[in-house]
């Protein structure tokens, strides 16, 4: 009986396609709810499902970085985004990068064939009864917005618009930076401090001011609000912009007494301060550029960045304060969050956070006795674990990197230590698939598919 009743999908992006295909090609029935072509959000210019945005790369295919570890963690259910991105790569390097039109092509076409999904293609504005996952995304409407905001509570939906970048604290050279809070505040030691000197700053500055921007959607013009103006834009309003704002000195003094002219603030950004924030850093410089400049900073000539800064609309929940580890609302449990609304940052985690809500909803729909999350040590376990261990009270969205994932125990040099990360998360993911029983299932793409633009002739089957 429980088995028949369908699951409303809300959104047929990343995480929502993903979510349904899982569903779907287990023998449970989906609704799969789409407002585009019918009404569009700001970003997306197609009615396909799975649109990329933005950049056609799915970051890193190494499968020794976290996010090539993620993929094979992905492809090891038969993951539909993870297939469909390989039956449309093109070349890029180290990265997996894609044919955009031809990886919705598939993905549409896909869903589209599966007899257990049903398509709706209209705006939701109220919550449906029964299982529901909403995957709506960053540009979630404004009437669902609304009423996500009513159900948690008007307080704790976010709109976020910009991410500063993280930087990995083993790669600077801290010799002349210091520990300390802003008039000795807090616990006292809250900021590593990257003090410049006049000329160092005015260099900075030169550099921030000629650096290549990203363009700007004109609707994201209108966004902005004072309080979150890239740095590169504050720069440009005048060189004592940055000194009298986020690089500003006072209440801090260096270990040797002297007055900074600027400072630069770093925020420990996971438990064990390997990842640092750079504060009020949030710029829409190229990735390229922001390597660039930044490596400029005193102590940053070998800076690596676990995340770019990174400004635009965004919308997501306070994870920490409102899901339960299976992605459910703990207020309403029936209901599920997949994607980014969840905080998981980037097209491959909002898939892959579609992928584990569409696993365990079948795990409680076929299984009779209790599951376990994944693991924390996996790739897939540890965006859970952010979402859900992180302090609520300064919760932001992440891509997947080290950093999240349970520690290890060890201490290791950066090469050794990745693939230790990858090895124990393949050990332990497959001890959890022996626990818990799920079979992987197999998209099928038929070669003409992405050409046509319209199907796949092989459904998938269950392995
Ligand atoms: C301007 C911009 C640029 C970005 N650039 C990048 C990038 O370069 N790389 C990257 O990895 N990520 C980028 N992102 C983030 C990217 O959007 C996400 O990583 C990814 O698309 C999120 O997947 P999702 O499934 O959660 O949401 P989406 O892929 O956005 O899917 C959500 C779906 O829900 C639909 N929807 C919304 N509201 C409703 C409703 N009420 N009823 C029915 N359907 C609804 C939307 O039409 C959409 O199809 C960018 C985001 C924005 C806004």
């Amino acid at each position: 009986m429980g088995r028949t009743r369908p699951v409303h999908v809300i959104g047929a992006g990343l995480a929502g396609s993903e979510c349904a295909f899982q569903l779907a090609a287990r023998g449970i029935p989906v609704v799969l709810h789409e407002m585009r072509p019918e009404r569009m959000t700001p970003a997306h210019s197609t009615g396909r499902f799975a649109e990329l945005v933005c950049t056609n790369s799915l970051r890193s295919d190494d499968p020794e970085h976290a996010a090539g570890l993620l993929k094979r963690e992905m492809e090891s259910f038969g993951s539909l985004v993870i297939g469909a991105a390989r039956a449309s790569a093109v070349p890029g390097g180290a990265a997996l990068v894609v044919d955009r039109d031809r990886f919705s092509a598939r993905i549409t076409a896909t869903l589209e064939r599966m007899p257990t999904v049903t398509i709706e293609r209209h705006e939701v504005t109220e919550l449906p009864d029964g299982d529901v996952v909403v995957a709506t995304g960053p540009l979630t409407s404004p009437d669902l917005t609304e009423r996500i905001q009513e159900l948690l509570g008007s307080r704790h939906l976010y709109f976020y618009d910009s991410i500063a970048p993280i930087v990995e604290a083993d790669s600077l050279d801290t010799s002349r930076m210091f520990w300390a809070s802003r008039y000795g505040k807090g616990e006292g030691d809250d900021y590593l401090n990257v003090p410049l000197t006049r000329d160092e700053y005015l260099a900075f500055h030169q550099q921030l001011v000629t650096a290549e921007v990203i363009e700007l959607h004109d609707f994201e013009r209108n966004l902005f609000f004072e309080g979150c103006l890239p740095i590169e834009e504050m720069a440009r309003r005048g060189v004592d912009v940055l000194p009298h704002g986020p690089m500003k000195p006072a209440g801090l003094t260096a270990p040797d007494g002297t007055q900074p002219h600027a400072v630069l603030q770093l925020r420990q950004e996971n438990l064990s301060r390997s990842q640092l924030n750079m504060v009020g850093f949030q710029t829409r410089m190229k990735w390229s550029e922001q390597r660039r400049v930044f490596r400029t900073l005193p102590g940053f000539a070998d800076a690596k960045f676990a995340r770019f800064g990174q400004v635009h609309r965004n919308t997501f929940i306070n994870a920490p304060q409102h899901l339960d580890e299976f992605y459910r609302l703990r207020k309403e449990p029936r209901i599920r969050l997949a994607g980014q609304i969840t905080g998981v940052e980037g097209y491959l985690e909002s898939a892959a956070a579609g992928l584990v809500v569409g696993l365990y909803i079948a795990l409680e729909r076929h299984t009779e006795s209790a599951f376990e999350p994944l693991p924390t040590t996996t790739a897939l376990g540890a965006l859970a674990r952010h979402l859900t261990q992180s302090d609520p009270r300064h919760f932001q969205p992440s891509n997947i990197q080290y950093g999240l994932f349970s520690e290890l125990n060890m201490r290791l040099p950066r090469r050794k230590r990745r693939a230790a990360y990858a090895e124990r998360a393949r050990g332990d993911l497959a001890t959890w698939r022996r626990k818990f029983e799920i079979p992987a299932v197999v998209p099928v793409f038929a070669d003409d598919e992405a050409r046509d633009d319209s199907r796949m002739d092989v459904p998938p089957e269950v392995a």
